[in-house]
């Protein structure tokens, strides 16, 4: 299938309230034009560089999701124009991005990034801690940001509990903070692999690489 089918297929194919961002990351401006011409507004990289060398290049009616674990020395790369930082996992990034924020006078929403997978290798934050930084008295004095959602990423397995228990683990944690934390309105859970058992488990956001744009290929 086409970049254009592809992305067709998943306007035609998710629920209504579940936004796809399409994930771009080591692929050519011409992919994500195409992506683009197809209709898709929402696009995912993980490299702050990158996106920004898109950025440049790509229609300005893109909204720019930042996906991968962000260094704080960079955040000021993207604060003109980055939509939503998804791996938001400890309060001094938090105020990093408020403070550059402030520099372009924008409120940039932010995601927490939940640990709920097994491995080691997954960045995240405990439901404990995400709980008290969000009832912290130095959090509500950022005023350049608004988080607005939790993030997950599950254990990279075939075992299909495994991640749903996962995914039900994020849900959870969403449905106990939302009530004291309305701002709170995203789940962002799901990539290729998974994303329909995502779906079935309360994700509201959609993260899709390989299967909108093919394989990635690392070495070049
Ligand atoms: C690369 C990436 C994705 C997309 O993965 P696919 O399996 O290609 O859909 C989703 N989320 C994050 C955080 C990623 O880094």
């Amino acid at each position: 299938m086409s970049i254009t089918e592809k992305i067709k297929e998943l306007h035609d194919t998710l629920p209504e309230d579940v936004t796809l961002v399409a994930v771009s990351k080591t692929k050519p401006i011409a992919d994500l034009q195409e992506a683009y011409d197809a209709g898709q507004r929402v696009f995912g990289e993980n490299k702050i560089q990158e996106m920004t060398e898109k950025w440049e290049v790509l229609p300005k009616d893109i909204s720019w999701h930042m996906i991968g674990h962000v260094q704080r020395n960079k955040v000021k790369y993207m604060a003109e124009f980055v939509d939503l930082i998804h791996g938001v996992d400890n309060f001094k990034l938090l105020k990093e991005i408020n403070k550059q924020a402030k520099k372009y006078d924008r409120t940039i929403k932010c995601l927490l990034q939940i640990k709920i997978a097994e491995e080691d290798s997954k960045f995240g934050m405990s439901a404990e801690d995400a709980t008290t930084l969000l009832a912290s008295a130095e959090f509500t004095q950022l005023e350049n940001i608004s988080i607005v959602g939790l993030m997950g990423m599950a254990t990279f397995t075939d075992d299909a509990m495994q991640v749903q228990k996962e995914f039900k683990h994020l849900k959870t944690t969403f449905n106990n903070l939302q009530p004291t934390h309305t701002s709170l309105e995203i789940i962002s859970m799901g990539m290729s692999g998974d994303y329909e058992l995502a779906i079935a488990e309360g994700s509201t956001m959609v993260r899709i690489g390989s299967s909108i744009f093919g394989a990635r290929n690392y070495t070049n």
